[in-house]
């Protein structure tokens, strides 16, 4: 029989962890799948492992496994990934804001044939309006640059095996999970589903981190930041030739423009497109340098149960 994996990425999550697993594997049960559970700990401060650890305990389809230090939910979806074994996986927050039922239906989906199974949001949720307008602006772009649609994309889906041993021998250190499974190209399908409210705790999300995301994430999928500056430089070049042939012909004819209000003027514009120019060149190069370096994307400190924690005692 086929096995389903879950993975659920959980960063300081001690009140959803028994929540969830009991709403899953009942569910899951009820339906007569095959299953297993992964929760990966991103390096929680509160009791989220020791609460893994207690559901693995009564339950031998549940694995768990916790970070050294909190290194993202990409990483934690990326280590789900290496230890799921089903024959689909299932990547969903372990908050219950991606509705279990979806899970079935991807589920349904797969068997039918489909490798890539998207879980598309009806809604966003009760969400503040800042991280609203900014997520809304920030999908705009991606969408642009990658040519697909990522406004109601989201990282809720369903991976055939095929398509994680693909993402799983990716050399990059920069991920971004939710455009890679397009990326791939398999069989795509999709599930419509309305975003749950949370059901304990808080978003992790803060404006600054989804900033950072945004273009950590903009950057590692495309290089068009880069071609604007060729862009900016090229135009700007047209302008200066424009002023420089005005410049010269009023000088011929004694009427040169006075002062030092228009130098200061283009050299302070100039000043600003340089440094910003250099800043996305900048980042880029970070961007290189962190791939070179080849860090792994997560330590992991400690697993659940079954394997090695009972050996070594
Ligand atoms: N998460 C994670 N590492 C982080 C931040 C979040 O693994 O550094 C997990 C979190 O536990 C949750 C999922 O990613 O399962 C989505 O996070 P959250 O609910 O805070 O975001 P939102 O639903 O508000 O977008
Ligand atoms: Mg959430």
């Amino acid at each position: 029989m086929a096995l389903l994996s879950i993975v659920l990425p959980s960063y300081n999550e001690e009140q959803n962890i028994a929540n969830t697993t009991k709403v899953l594997s009942e569910m899951l049960e009820v339906a007569e799948i095959e299953y297993e559970l992964i929760f990966v700990s991103d390096g929680s401060q509160d009791g989220t492992f020791s609460e893994i650890q207690k559901v693995a305990a009564d339950n031998a389809r549940i694995h768990g496994a916790e970070f050294s230090r909190n290194f993202g939910k990409e990483s934690a979806i990326f280590a789900g990934l290496e230890m799921a074994s089903g024959d689909a996986v299932v990547v969903m927050d372990c908050d219950l804001q991606h509705p279990p039922e979806s899970v079935l239906e991807m589920w349904e989906l797969w068997q039918e044939g489909a490798q890539v199974v998207e879980g598309v949001k009806r809604n966003r949720g009760k969400e503040k309006l800042g991280y609203k307008l900014s997520a809304g602006l920030f999908y705009k772009i991606m969408s642009k640059l990658i040519k697909m649609d990522m406004s109601a994309s989201s990282d809720f889906k369903l991976l055939d095996r095929k398509v994680v041993e693909v993402l799983l021998i990716l050399p990059e250190r920069n991920t971004f999970f939710r455009a890679l499974s397009f990326w791939t190209g398999f069989r795509q399908e999709k599930v419509y589903y309305e975003v749950q409210e949370r059901q304990f705790g808080e978003s992790k999300w803060s404006f600054f981190s989804l900033m950072k995301y945004a273009i950590t994430n903009v950057t590692s999928f495309s290089t068009l930041p880069l071609q604007m500056v060729t862009v900016m430089g090229m135009v700007s070049i047209l302008l200066s030739l424009i002023l420089y042939v005005q410049t010269i012909i009023r000088y011929l004819m004694g009427m040169a423009v006075e002062g030092f209000t228009t130098v200061i003027l283009l050299i302070l514009i100039v000043g600003g497109l340089l440094m910003l120019s250099l800043g996305v060149i900048g980042h880029y190069i970070a961007r290189i340098y962190e791939e070179v370096k080849a860090r792994p994307k997560y330590i992991i400190s400690k697993v659940t149960g079954n394997n090695r924690d009972r050996e070594e005692r």
